[in-house]
């Protein structure tokens, strides 16, 4: 029997709403260990520092590790940045205040929270996707991922309602 699979991912582009990427290979970040998806040159020279920028040679080719107890935004090689180095605050690393999830519309962790309080649910993902359709938003520029947020979204959306439940059973 022929195998014909390989490691290589799909490499075709994939059309998502606002959030058009071509599928490249992830790399493991160099303190965490964990997989940190690639990020356009286009994000970084709009997030970055002017003399971060101007220390690095090329903006291509960097990963974003999005893990919460992990220092590092992005790498390339042996270049690491850090929260210092961008000029908006990573909402997904731990500590971050505010905890911008999504950049385009300005929902953080804390606007999440209050509407899970309020009315015991978030409504970031429709206002998100209503918006994503007019105005239009630009992942790309804004969110330092630079990719689309929705997936961080439901992710927050899930982390705070457990967070609830768990306080209104301490309440009780
Ligand atoms: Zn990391």
């Amino acid at each position: 029997m022929s195998d014909f699979s390989s490691d290589t991912e799909d490499v075709s582009t994939k059309k998502s709403g606002c959030c058009i990427s071509k599928q490249k290979k992830s790399q493991t970040c160099p303190e965490c260990m964990k997989p940190a998806k690639p990020v356009p040159a286009v994000t970084l020279a709009h997030l970055l520092i002017p003399t971060a920028k101007a220390a690095i040679g090329s903006l291509e080719n960097f990963h974003f590790c999005k893990t919460p107890d992990c220092d590092v935004i992005y790498f390339q090689e042996e270049t690491i940045l850090r929260q210092d180095d961008l000029i908006v605050t990573v909402g997904l690393k731990e500590g971050a205040i505010p905890a911008t999830i999504c950049y385009c519309f300005g929902w953080t962790k804390e606007k999440i929270e209050k509407e899970i309080k309020t009315y015991g649910k978030s409504f970031a993902p429709e206002d998100i996707k209503a918006k994503m359709k007019d105005p239009g938003c630009s992942c790309k520029t804004l969110n330092p991922s630079g990719r689309c947020c929705l997936g961080d979204i439901s992710k927050a959306i899930k982390e705070l309602s457990i967070f609830e439940k768990k306080e209104i059973n301490l309440l009780r």
